[in-house]
């Protein structure tokens, strides 16, 4: 199959005309640019176009999601307060999610440029897509914007899938640095939807993604969360894939795999403390694209979340994008093998992370005896 046919690439200018403003002025300096700034997502496109990669996909034009489909999470009151805020100027949406004038058209174009990523997976158009959208989604929750986020984009796309396609069993993994805490409270209670949340323990927020959060009621067992020390790199993800991600997976069994997708785990991020390379990044979505392609018949989405380092995180990106449409560019690895070799956790498990991995497992082990 060519690349065009098995990956698309959503992508719109529009995305950076969503502007959170400058960050909090620290005396004697000039401000900064605010961490979720345009330059992410512009320079993730730039370094796909430059390689010749976004050439060779299907690109998928994103649309506006509608009310009807923001409010199959968010609640009515928060949907007119963001779009009245945005009209007042901007503001802030919620607890560390600022909008400016023009951020609620963009919010509702990145929910609706993940709903085209899965409109083109169940449809067919394309076997896998990438959404390279902003503002971020996972950590907005039903009333009111969180880190950096302003509308849900993943959950949005997961329900707009069981709503519009008929689809009953939805698998999201986030791989973000940070807890996925609103995609987390969306599906608390649902055992239709499986969460996966590999994440920095108690990094941001410090009261969600805890391993004593396993879902409730009919979705009990179906949140599992996987806080892992500071510092864990490819190896420990890698293990925590293997050791509990797969197997679970295959019990479960979705038809569609969505994936919150922050290079902000990587090794070069200012915000997280963990240090996956571009080769994890590579091997983590290749078990995603496993799994897709084991239960799923391949429909797999990935939708762009976090990720502040503007110099490394795109390379993690290319490498994902590059194993979606199992084509290489022939980039290297940014980091010199001399660096990398001063990074013992990308090949090695450490203890703490051991100890962390066999914790999770033991305590999932009560729902998904297979573990
Ligand atoms: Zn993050």
């Amino acid at each position: 199959m060519d690349a065009a046919a098995l990956c698309g690439l959503v992508y719109s200018d529009r995305y950076l005309q969503h502007n959170p403003r400058n960050s909090v002025e620290l005396p004697f300096v000039e401000p900064t640019l605010h961490p979720s700034n345009y330059r992410l997502v512009m320079r993730t496109k730039h370094l796909l176009d430059l390689t010749g990669l976004a050439q060779q996909l299907t690109l998928i034009e994103p649309y506006s999601a509608t009310t009807d489909d923001v409010t199959a999470y968010h609640s009515p009151e928060y949907v007119r307060r963001v779009r009245e805020i945005c009209a007042a100027g901007g503001g802030e949406t919620g607890e560390g999610a600022p909008a400016g004038p023009e951020s609620y058209e963009i919010a509702l174009l990145a929910a609706g440029g993940g709903m085209a990523a899965v409109d083109a997976v169940l449809g067919g158009a394309v076997r896998r897509a990438f959404a390279n959208i902003r503002p971020p989604g996972h950590h907005a929750m039903r009333d009111k914007g969180m880190g950096f986020c302003i509308f849900n984009n993943v959950v949005i796309a997961a329900r707009h899938a069981q709503r519009t396609h008929g689809i009953e069993r939805v698998l999201v993994l986030d791989w973000d640095v940070h807890d996925g805490n609103g995609t987390q409270d969306a599906f608390y209670g649902d055992s239709s939807v499986l969460f996966f949340s590999l994440h920095q323990d108690r990094l941001y927020p410090t009261e969600y993604g805890l391993l004593d959060q396993q879902g409730a009621g009919e979705g009990l067992g179906y949140t599992v969360n996987l806080p892992l020390p500071a510092g864990s790199g490819d190896a420990a993800y890698l293990a925590a894939f293997e050791q509990i991600v797969r197997p679970i997976a295959d019990a479960f069994e979705p038809q569609l795999v969505l994936v919150s997708a922050g290079q902000d785990a990587s090794t070069a991020d200012p915000l997280g403390r963990m240090c996956v390379t571009t080769e994890g990044y590579r091997r983590m979505t290749q078990a995603m694209v496993d799994i897709a392609e084991t239960h799923a018949g391949g429909r797999l989405a990935i939708l762009q979340e976090g990720g502040y380092s503007e110099s490394y995180a795109p390379y993690c990106t290319l490498a994902i994008v590059e194993t979606l449409a199992e084509q290489r560019t022939g980039i290297a690895e940014p980091l010199t093998a001399e660096r990398l070799l001063a990074r013992p956790e990308t090949t090695t498990v450490g203890p703490s992370a051991e100890t962390a991995i066999a914790q999770i497992r033991d305590v999932y082990r009560t729902y998904w005896p297979m573990l």
